[in-house]
């Protein structure tokens, strides 16, 4: 159970983010929402945890920005003591094909998948240090670990993503820190829901339980990370349907 403990979910106002706040409420953790512009189903995500019982806020802020990623961890720092568990959620697509990929877009998807996670990491692993306690969860892609064509941006995002996860677990290990990566194959969300229904049958075809998740699947694998996963840092879970392995 994490009754007691804080967790900052980043990027939890839909799909797999709001599926792992629901979970960290279940199990007892108040859950810090945030979200970048969506600041309606983010409200609408807390509100629902409070409703069935659990603990959670929102908090606004756009990861890729240093200053405000900082400003709100002091504020929750103020408001609730510090944070126990930090799962960098946050993540946008900007596809096209190396050849054909701007710089634009290249940088935006670095900006938040990559050094989003980075600002908030800094500055949440701070307030762990002091109570010598953390459990980190980044969440990566099999694409960071396979490559995919169309997702240069993406794929170096998430590959540079798991390298700093365990920079960080051996970094962090010494003061009963864990940091661990989750790294989803093809989840029913938004960000999967605009594939062509002609890459998604193929998609299908190459996962041996024959089906996309569904975010509670991710939310399970982080659930017992933050929870259970006292003897396991710097690990890649491929979440995945068995898609590589
Ligand atoms: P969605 O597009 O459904 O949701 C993305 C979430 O991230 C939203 O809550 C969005 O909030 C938030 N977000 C985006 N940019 C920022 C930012 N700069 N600062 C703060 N929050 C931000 O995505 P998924 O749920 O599908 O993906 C969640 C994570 O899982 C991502 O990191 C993604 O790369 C990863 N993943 C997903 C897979 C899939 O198949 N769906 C597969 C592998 C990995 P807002 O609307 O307020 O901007």
């Amino acid at each position: 159970m994490l009754t007691g403990k804080v967790a900052l979910v980043t990027g939890a106002s839909r799909g797999i983010g709001c599926a792992i706040a629901r979970k960290l409420a279940k199990m007892g953790a108040l859950v810090i929402v945030n979200y970048n512009g969506s600041k309606e189903a983010a409200e609408a995500v807390a509100g629902e945890i409070c409703k069935v019982g659990g603990s959670a806020v929102t908090y606004g802020c756009d990861v890729a920005d240093e200053a405000a990623t900082t400003a709100m961890i002091a504020a929750i720092t103020k408001d609730y003591g510090g944070i126990d568990i930090l799962v960098n959620n946050a993540g946008i697509t900007r596809d096209n094909l190396m050849l054909r990929m701007t710089d634009a877009e290249f940088d935006a998807v670095l900006a938040t998948n990559l050094k989003g996670a980075f600002h908030t990491m800094r500055a949440a692993a701070k307030t762990m240090l002091k109570k010598r306690y953390g459990r980190i969860i980044n969440i990566a892609s099999v694409t960071g670990m396979t490559g995919n064509a169309g997702q240069a941006n993406y794929a170096a995002a998430k590959a540079g993503l798991i390298g700093m996860t365990k920079t960080a677990a051996r970094e962090l290990a010494s003061r009963g820190i864990t940091v661990n990566a989750v790294a989803p194959g093809f989840i029913e969300t938004d960000m999967t829901r605009k594939l062509p229904e002609e890459i998604r049958k193929k998609a299908c075809g190459q996962i041996p339980l024959g089906r996309f998740g569904q975010p509670e699947d991710v939310a399970d694998a982080v659930a017992f990370l933050a929870a259970e996963g006292a003897y396991l840092t710097g690990q890649v879970l491929a979440v995945d349907g068995g898609m590589v392995m």
